[in-house]
C-alpha cells in the first residue's frame, strides 16, 4: 500500500483503555476506579438536576437554533466563565486586560494555549508537575515542542504523600526565564495534593521573580472543596500579582458535561491592547483547527451562571458531589482502619478532589485488577467517585489483601 502500510498501531490511551478492559470483565463485583468521571451512589453517571432543568427550558425555547457560533464562542459563556474563575472584583477585568476564547473543554483550551506558545514562544521550556495528568505532556508534544523541552518539576513527595515544595521551588529557580509552568489550579490530578496558601505564595514569588509564565489548568473548580471561590484562590492570587498568564478552564467535571466539551481559555495580559492582540491570534489558530466551538454545553453553563436561582441550584448540585466524595474518602479510611490494614492511610482523607493517589505499587495495582476485578491506574490513582456503599467493602478488602 502507498499510504497506509508500514504503520504500526499507536498504543491505546492508558486511561480510556482501562474502561475497555472493565467493560470486558465478566465479574459482577467488578469496580471501575480508573475513569475520571463522577458516579452517583448507585455507580451511575449523574446528570446534574440543574442541567436537566436548563435542557428542558432550552427544548421549549424555539428562538434557539443551530447556527455557527463565532470563532471565539458564545459570548455569555466566555464572560460568565471568566468571571467565575477570576471573581467579580477582579482588577484585571476592570482594567480590560482579560480576554477569553471558548475551546473544546479543558483539553482543547490547553491545546490552543500550547499552539499559541509554539507560535510566539517556540523556545520556551514547558514545565509540568511530576507526576501530572498524562495528557499535559502529550498536548505539548503534539504541538511539536521537542521532548527535551518538556520538563518536570518535582511535586509529590512519596515519603510524606504530600507536596515537595522545596523540590518544586528549586526546580523553578533553575528554570530558564520565559519558561511556561503548567499548574493545577486545584485538586491536582493524579495526586490530590494541593499547595496551601502559604505554599502558593512561595511558588508565585519564584515564578514572578524569574519571569516565568503560569499556565493554569482548572478542571475542578468547585468540585474540590464545594466552594467555587476557594478553588479559584490560587489563580486569583497570581492574577493579583499582575502576572501575564493563560488559564484553561473545563466544565466537564463541575457541570458533569463531559461530552459537551465546554471549555474556556483565558488570557490575562499587561494591558488591553496586548490582550486584544493575543485573542486575535487565538482566533486565527482556532479557525483552522475546529473553526468554531460547540454550543450546547456552553449555553447550559452560561444559563446557569447568569441566573441567580439556577446558579444556586448548581451550587447545591456541586456540593452534593463534593460531599459524597468526602464521605467516601472517610468511609474508605474507616474500613481500612477496621481491617487493620498495614500502613498509614490518612492521605486518603487529606487529598483533595476526585482522585486519591493511594501509594499502591504497580504490582499491587495489577493484583487489584487480576484478583479482585478492581480497575485503577498503574500509578495507584483511584477515582473516589467510583466508590459507593455497595462496593466499598470489596475495595477496602482488596487493598488490604494486596498490601499484606
Ligand atoms: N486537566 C486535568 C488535570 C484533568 O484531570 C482533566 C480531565 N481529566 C482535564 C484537564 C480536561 O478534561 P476535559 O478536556 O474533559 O475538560
Amino acid at each position: 500500500s502507498l499510504y497506509f502500510g508500514d504503520i504500526s498501531p499507536a498504543p491505546p490511551d492508558p486511561v480510556f483503555n482501562i474502561t475497555t478492559r472493565y467493560n470486558n470483565d465478566k465479574n459482577s463485583y467488578k469496580v471501575n476506579l480508573g475513569v475520571g468521571a463522577y458516579r452517583d451512589e448507585n455507580g451511575q453517571p449523574w446528570v446534574l438536576p440543574v442541567v436537566r432543568e436548563i435542557e428542558e427550558m432550552m427544548s421549549q425555547d424555539h428562538s434557539l437554533n443551530h447556527e455557527y457560533l463565532p470563532i471565539e464562542g458564545l459570548q455569555s459563556f466566555r464572560e460568565s466563565a471568566t468571571r467565575l474563575m477570576l471573581g467579580n472584583e477582579c482588577r484585571a477585568i476592570v482594567e480590560d486586560r482579560v480576554r477569553s476564547i471558548q475551546c473544546l473543554s479543558g483539553t482543547g483550551s490547553i491545546r490552543l494555549g500550547a499552539a499559541f506558545l509554539k507560535r510566539f514562544h517556540p523556545d520556551s521550556a514547558i514545565y509540568v508537575a511530576k507526576p501530572t495528568w498524562g495528557n499535559h505532556r502529550n498536548i505539548f508534544k503534539n504541538e511539536f515542542f521537542p521532548e527535551s523541552m518538556i520538563k518536570e518539576y518535582p511535586y509529590f513527595d512519596s515519603a510524606t504523600r504530600g507536596l515537595n515544595l522545596e523540590g518544586m521551588i528549586n526546580a523553578l529557580k533553575e528554570a530558564p526565564e520565559r519558561s511556561i509552568i503548567v499548574l493545577h489550579a486545584c485538586a491536582h490530578n493524579p495526586t490530590g495534593v494541593d499547595p496551601n496558601r502559604e505554599q502558593w505564595e512561595a511558588i508565585a514569588d519564584v515564578i514572578k521573580e524569574r519571569n516565568l509564565m503560569p499556565l493554569f489548568d482548572s478542571a475542578y473548580q468547585g468540585f474540590a472543596s464545594g466552594d467555587l471561590n476557594e478553588d479559584a484562590w490560587s489563580v486569583r492570587y497570581f492574577v493579583s500579582l499582575g502576572m501575564e498568564m493563560l488559564i484553561a478552564q473545563s466544565f466537564a467535571k463541575n457541570f458533569g458535561l463531559y461530552n459537551e466539551r465546554a471549555g474556556n481559555l483565558i488570557v490575562v495580559a499587561k494591558n488591553s491592547s496586548d490582550a486584544a492582540a493575543v485573542l486575535s491570534h487565538l482566533k486565527a489558530l482556532a479557525r483552522p483547527m475546529w473553526s468554531n466551538p460547540p454550543n450546547h454545553g456552553a449555553r447550559i453553563v452560561a444559563t446557569a451562571l447568569n441566573n441567580e436561582d439556577l446558579r444556586a441550584h448548581w451550587f447545591r448540585n456541586l456540593q452534593k458531589m463534593a460531599n459524597r466524595i468526602r464521605a467516601m474518602r472517610e468511609l474508605l479510611l474507616e474500613k481500612l482502619r477496621a481491617l487493620g490494614t498495614p500502613g498509614t492511610w490518612t492521605h486518603i482523607v487529606n487529598q483533595i478532589g476526585m482522585f486519591s493517589f493511594t501509594g499502591l505499587t504497580v504490582r499491587q495495582c495489577e493484583v487489584m485488577t487480576s484478583n479482585h476485578s478492581i480497575y485503577l491506574l498503574p500509578n495507584g490513582r483511584i477515582n473516589i467517585c467510583g466508590l459507593n456503599h455497595d462496593n466499598i467493602d470489596h475495595v477496602a478488602k482488596a487493598i488490604d489483601d494486596v498490601v499484606r
